[in-house]
Formats: C-alpha cells, sequence, structure tokens
C-alpha cells in the first residue's frame, strides 16, 4: 500500500489561484515540481480571502512595525486608504493555523513579503521590512515550520 503523502501548507496564489490583491497570481512552477518530487501534497489556502477580503482589493500593510504586533493587539493592518482590515487578516490566519490541525501539516510554503504570507520580509508602514506577515507569524507561534518562496518561477 502506498504511504499516505504529507501535506503542508501552500499559499494559493502560489499554485495559480488568482486571489492576490490585484487578482493576479504568482503561480510557481518550480514549487510545484520540487513538492511532487518530495511527494508532498499542497494544500492551497489564502488568508485574505479566508479572512472575508474581495479580490480584486486595496493593498494593505502593517501598521508600523511588525506582525507580532498585531496579533498582540498593539498594532493594526490598514489599506492605503487607511480602513482598518486588522480582523480579517487575523481571522486568515486563525483559519491557516486551522487547516494545519485539521489536515496535521507541520509545514508550509508562503510567499514572501505578503502582510499576510511573507516570512522572511513583509510590508509594514507601507515599506518593505524584514519579519513576518500575520498569518507567517502565528503558524510560527504554534510551531509550524513555514518557508518563504519568491513566487513566478517557471521550470522553462
Ligand atoms: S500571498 Fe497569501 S494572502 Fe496574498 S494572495 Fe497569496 S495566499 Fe493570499
Amino acid at each position: 500500500m502506498k504511504p499516505t503523502p504529507e501535506k503542508v501548507l501552500v499559499s494559493a496564489c502560489l499554485l495559480g489561484c488568482e486571489c492576490r490583491y490585484d487578482a493576479r497570481h504568482n503561480r510557481d512552477r518550480v514549487l510545484e515540481r520540487e513538492l511532487g518530487e518530495q511527494g508532498l501534497e499542497p494544500v492551497p489556502f489564502c488568508p485574505e480571502e479566508r479572512g472575508g477580503l474581495s479580490t480584486p482589493r486595496p493593498p494593505a500593510w502593517i501598521e508600523r512595525t511588525g506582525a507580532a504586533a498585531v496579533l498582540d493587539g498593539s498594532e493594526r493592518v490598514l489599506t492605503d486608504a487607511g480602513r482598518d482590515v486588522t480582523d480579517a487578516f487575523v481571522d486568515g490566519a486563525r483559519g491557516a493555523l486551522e487547516t494545519c490541525k485539521v489536515h496535521a501539516i507541520r509545514r508550509a510554503f508562503l510567499k514572501e513579503r505578503s502582510p499576510s504570507c511573507g516570512v522572511r520580509q513583509t510590508h509594514a508602514d507601507g515599506r518593505l521590512v524584514d519579519g513576518p506577515g500575520v498569518t507567517a507569524e502565528l503558524l510560527r507561534r504554534h510551531g509550524i515550520a513555514v518557508t518563504g518562496v519568491e513566487g513566478r518561477r517557471d521550470t522553462d
């Protein structure tokens, strides 16, 4: 009998879902190939859509410093027009964690630089900063290994 493949959480936009704020995707065929070669089963997930935000949607960023402050309740996530979308970002992050628990997922591959999914870098105060996005930070706090993926890579 074939072993059950390990499931991993993957930012849906990296798998071709047009769920970015501008309704485009970041499909990464190199990542898809690598997951396949390792026998990993991707579970696509978009925290911002899960949090109730529409697509397309205005770009948003963490208020000042980073995701830890958002999860600790001392900073908000704001759109470029100043609308408070903190609840949607936190709900989306919690949805990602819940999905990991449901599928016994221990690893996530997330799109770099997103205010939700970024791992090494994210957006705060309208600029690129070092540090994770809201979903990556919550998953990390709960022991999920998060790997940042650039996206838009092709095998050709
Ligand atoms: S980076 Fe994350 S939140 Fe943004 S579109 Fe991709 S999956 Fe959704």
